[in-house]
């Protein structure tokens, strides 16, 4: 694992790993027919789920917030080019997405498929996040990961063995409910809620999906993605300067952001499911 450089961390090591959070928290929830799913128009979890479609060969609908704007952004045109076929909800439906009402519409529309939530985040996806540490080969103290929705700290912590701990940066402001999310996740996946992890809410730089000239700086220097994963290492720096750490701490920085995988290169669908071929 490559080491990140910086005259801030002192005696704390940082180790970053590279790992397809979104793909993990989808492994458990494959298996069905046609499912359906919910996103902002630059959504990474619309991507994966689009690409796990096309790749396994299920039917996919994208349910994006907003209204449609064409030509559909780079990373729409990809779930299409999946094979996605995408429906779009007002801001204010898409806030009461999850409310019976509005999934009793969806269903009236797109008839019988599988629902996921937004960003992926149920039990199954907890437990596909907790065999990521089985798959750390260096001796850690600490798992780092940023937090949208909660699923992938969840699953982190539910996976890590005795005496390690995880600590998630939120890239959200007023991150507050989280914690309660990700106790409600761990709930449903292992039946009790853990106490090795916390959520750092203080390196969010704005709020979801902004950035500032400083965080922007840090990404382009370490090439690494903006919107969660520098706010996680810039955090876990701004940690480390203030002595959060104690000296020699190992910490394990998972680098969620992946690069997308061309349409041309998905092969013909595995056939994941029994069901019919489309
Ligand atoms: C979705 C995502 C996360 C956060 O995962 P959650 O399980 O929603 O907390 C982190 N990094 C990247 C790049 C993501 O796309």
């Amino acid at each position: 694992m490559e080491e990140l450089r910086h005259p801030a961390l002192g005696a704390v090591r940082v180790f970053l790993m590279p790992d397809d959070n979104k793909a993990r928290k989808l492994r458990y929830n494959l298996g069905h027919p046609r499912v359906l799913t919910f996103g902002g128009a630059y959504s990474n979890h619309i991507r994966a789920v689009a690409a796990a479609g096309r790749r396994h060969g299920f039917e996919t609908i994208g349910v994006i917030r907003g209204e449609e704007r064409l030509p559909l952004n780079p990373s729409l045109a990809y779930a299409a080019a999946c094979g996605m076929r995408l429906d779009y909800l007002d801001r204010g439906s898409y806030r009461r997405k999850h409310t019976p009402e509005v999934l009793a519409r969806l269903r009236e529309r797109w008839g019988e498929v599988t629902i996921l939530p937004e960003g992926g985040s149920n039990a199954a996806a907890v437990r596909g996040c907790a065999e990521l540490p089985a798959c750390i080969d260096v001796p850690y103290d600490v798992v780092c990961c940023p937090v949208g929705t909660g699923g992938t700290l969840a699953g982190i912590a539910a996976g890590l063995p005795p005496g390690k701990r995880a600590l998630g940066f939120a890239v959200l402001k007023g991150a507050g409910f989280l914690a309660g999310e990700v106790a409600r996740l761990q709930r449903e996946a292992c039946g009790r809620v853990l106490d090795n992890w916390s959520i750092d809410l203080d390196h969010h730089f704005g709020g979801y999906a902004r950035t500032t000239p400083e965080l922007d700086a840090f990404a382009a220097e370490h090439g690494v993605e903006r919107l969660y994963v520098a706010k996680m290492l810039l955090g876990i720096v701004d940690l480390a300067r203030r002595g959060a750490f104690a000296a020699g701490t190992r910490v394990v920085a998972v680098i969620t952001g992946q690069p997308w995988t061309p349409v041309a290169e998905w092969g013909a669908p595995t056939g994941f499911d029994s069901g019919e071929p489309r």
